[in-house]
């Protein structure tokens, strides 16, 4: 389809603010508390209307405006000491032993299928996308010589609207190219960075974007060209769909075509990191260039590139891996019996289950095992789960030998913690503060901040998730046409100082978003109990094939329209980072009740965390190594069942029980002034 050029008239930035420009296309602003004030205070209800996009407040800001801030003294200054931290953090060399190493040996390549870094950049989906996008804003920090490697999704992934029946609708919105801080990469004689990889048919053309995530590159590949035709093109339209051979198309997109990217732009990395199997055909490419550079055989290639690999995988679910069938995957795998001097069905073998027979499909999963020597789940039980479950890839060791091992995920901290508590922060450790979270003497200062502070800040974190919660409540109600009545009261649901649940997840089904629901009279008391009341919000996505997910959306959709809870119970469309971060600064209550061990991490709770909001949580993922008494609650004991329906029963009692008997009275225990001093 033609698009038609549509031209917009850009405000003149004067040229005293001409550093805003250059601030707005790196994303170091969206974790920088003075960086992203400094757009905020340009005109606070753009900001937030431009979805926190300063690339689009800037576009659509009034000239008289920015006349006015050019001489504005206060701003200037602001904008100046930005500057002036920008400057120290991102032009500065990579420090230390860091700059040693990249002078050495060169970058490290992160691939993913996914990268959040931001909810202006629409190109993920959930957990692994956020640990990505964290890891590159972690990198940054650090100096580490990171580069991010992905796709550019036109569409991203899906919308969720809920209608009138409590369905889910997926709506996919084009993303707006033009107010995003991308931009393309040219060679050295100025020509854009192009790709081209046989496919079954035809060439797949990409272009290569770069976005700047503080120092570190995010490469994306694009094939939404007009030379291509509209298949081609359509392969990087969505994230995650279901059709077999678009998704294998996107992952060879990703594998062979990034690599070759990197290789088009001079970047020669040493180490090659695979967030989970969508990038494992980068190792054809790799073992391809191997032989080519270093004339070497596949046997001598083989050897080098597994010892550059780290695959980290994060499913402990095998329906949760991408397998593709033979006669998909020949067709490209044919270029490369040439330039590995290998057959086809050779290659596939590498990445088919042992014992499987040759017919069997191809697994990124064990592909990218095979491929690497470093490899790792993402919580310390987890790492014990994908030993099990992988232990048929080396038929010959016993289980403790198998060579997984894992690195429990970790969190972006300026990212998700709430300005009130980055502020004692700051104040207490400087402006370096989340440099040195690990340091233990740093904990005692945390310790000192005061009690009624911490409690007055969180309260206004509470109000303004409650706030936005009526807000966006009622904008769903009026979308789904519901009566008046209806979208009056969304505007006064929850209350100020009530115990808040948050519920806010994928609605997978292991994830048992219903199983607080289980016993609704019992339910019905807990949040119905006036002296000590209780109410709760869950948010969350089903995958778009997923109809028991959807089911799930369903039933507590029915229930949250009950009279009786409505005011008490709020369903939320559309969870997306930025609610992420409302619900896990404002929530007392941070529930996750997975069906134990499915979990692998779950780094929600430690946004949680890092917030001041506790966690009450099945001892799964990260949980069974951050519980202690003292920072939360478990439900259950750890155990594992067999039968599905026994542990939903005895984990709902259990989750019940918990919270009747310690975590209500012990966040309504005033004893000693107005704040939960226990809590
Ligand atoms: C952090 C985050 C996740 C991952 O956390 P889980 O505990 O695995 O759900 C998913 N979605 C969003 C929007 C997040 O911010």
């Amino acid at each position: 389809m033609e698009h038609f050029q549509t031209f917009q008239v850009l405000p003149n930035i004067p040229e005293p603010l001409c550093f805003l420009e250059e601030l707005s296309r790196n994303y170091w602003w969206s974790w920088e508390l003075d960086a992203k004030e400094l757009f905020r205070r340009i005109d606070r209800e753009l900001w937030e209307n431009s979805g926190q996009n300063p690339v689009l407040l800037l576009a659509n800001v009034p000239q008289k405006r920015l006349e006015n801030l050019s001489t504005d003294p206060g701003f200037l200054d602001h904008q100046a000491r930005v500057k002036a931290l920008f400057d120290a953090r991102i032009k500065a060399p990579f420090e230390g032993a860091y700059q040693e190493t990249y002078d050495r040996e060169g970058a490290i390549a992160y691939f993913s299928m996914e990268f959040g870094v931001h909810e202006s950049l629409p190109i993920f989906a959930g957990g692994l996308g956020i640990l990505a996008g964290d890891h590159l804003k972690a990198a940054s920090t650090l100096g580490l010589p990171l580069v991010g490697v992905g796709l550019f999704y036109r569409q991203g992934y899906f919308h969720q609207r809920i209608n009138k029946d409590g369905w889910q609708q997926e709506e996919y919105p084009e993303t707006d190219l033009y107010h995003l801080p991308l931009e393309k990469v040219h060679d050295e004689q100025g020509h854009e960075i192009r790709i081209t990889i046989p496919g079954p048919a035809e060439e797949i053309r990409a272009v290569v974007w770069k976005v700047l995530v503080g120092r570190v590159p995010l490469f994306l590949l694009d094939t939404n060209l007009r030379e291509n035709p509209p298949h081609i093109r359509e392969i990087t339209a969505r994230l995650y769909v279901s059709d077999p051979s678009i998704r294998l198309a996107q992952e060879i997109l990703l594998g062979i075509g990034g690599v070759q990217a990197l290789k088009a732009m001079g970047i020669n990395p040493r180490v090659f990191h695979m967030n989970e199997g969508h990038p494992a055909f980068s190792c054809l490419e790799r073992l391809a260039q191997t032989m080519e550079m270093h004339h070497v055989d596949l046997r001598s290639a083989r050897e080098i590139i597994p010892r550059t690999t780290v695959f980290t995988t994060h499913t402990p679910v095998p329906a949760g891996h991408d397998e593709f069938a033979p006669d998909l995957v020949k067709p490209y795998l044919h270029p490369f019996e040439s330039r590995l001097r290998v057959s086809a069905d050779e290659i596939l073998s590498w990445g088919q289950h042992a014992g499987a027979g040759e017919n069997s499909d191809l697994s990124m999963f064990v592909l990218g095992l095979r491929m690497s020597q470093y490899l790792n789940g993402v919580s310390e039980l987890h790492g014990q789960v994908a030993r099990r479950m992988w232990r048929n890839v080396w038929p010959h060791r016993p289980e403790a030998e198998i060579p997984i091992g894992h690195v429990t995920n970790g969190i972006h901290i300026p990212s998700f913690v709430s300005r009130d508590n980055a502020m004692f922060f700051q104040n207490r450790l400087g402006i370096n503060w989340h440099r040195n979270s690990w340091k233990r003497e740093n904990l005692e200062e945390i310790d000192a901040i005061n009690d009624m502070d911490l409690w007055e800040a969180h309260k206004r974190c509470r109000n303004r998730l409650i706030k936005n919660c009526r807000r966006l409540l009622k904008k769903q109600c009026e979308r789904r046409n519901a009566p008046k009545s209806v979208v009056d009261a969304a505007e006064s649901v929850l209350d100020e100082d009530v115990l808040t649940i948050a519920f806010a997840r994928r609605f997978a089904t292991y994830k048992r978003a219903n199983l607080l629901l289980r016993d609704l009279d019992r339910l019905n008391d807990i949040l119905g109990n006036t002296e000590r009341p209780v109410q709760i919000i869950f948010a969350g996505k089903a995958h778009p094939t997923d109809e028991e997910g959807k089911g799930l959306i369903r039933h507590i959709f029915k229930h949250a329209a009950d009279e009786r809870l409505r005011h008490k119970m709020v369903l939320l469309e559309d969870y997306d980072i930025h609610m992420a971060r409302l619900l896990v600064q404002g929530a007392d209550v941070w529930l996750n009740t997975p069906r134990r061990p499915l979990e692998a991490c779950g780094t929600s709770g430690m946004k949680a965390a890092v917030n001041g909001v506790l966690n009450v949580s099945i001892l799964d993922g990260w949980w069974c190594e951050g519980y202690t008494e003292e920072t939360g609650w478990a439900i259950g004991k750890g155990e594992d069942y067999d039968a599905h329906s026994d542990s939903d029963l005895v984990d709902s009692h259990a989750l019940y029980n918990v919270l009747e008997n310690e975590v209500i009275p012990c966040f309504y225990d005033r004893e000693g002034g107005s704040a939960p001093l226990r809590w």
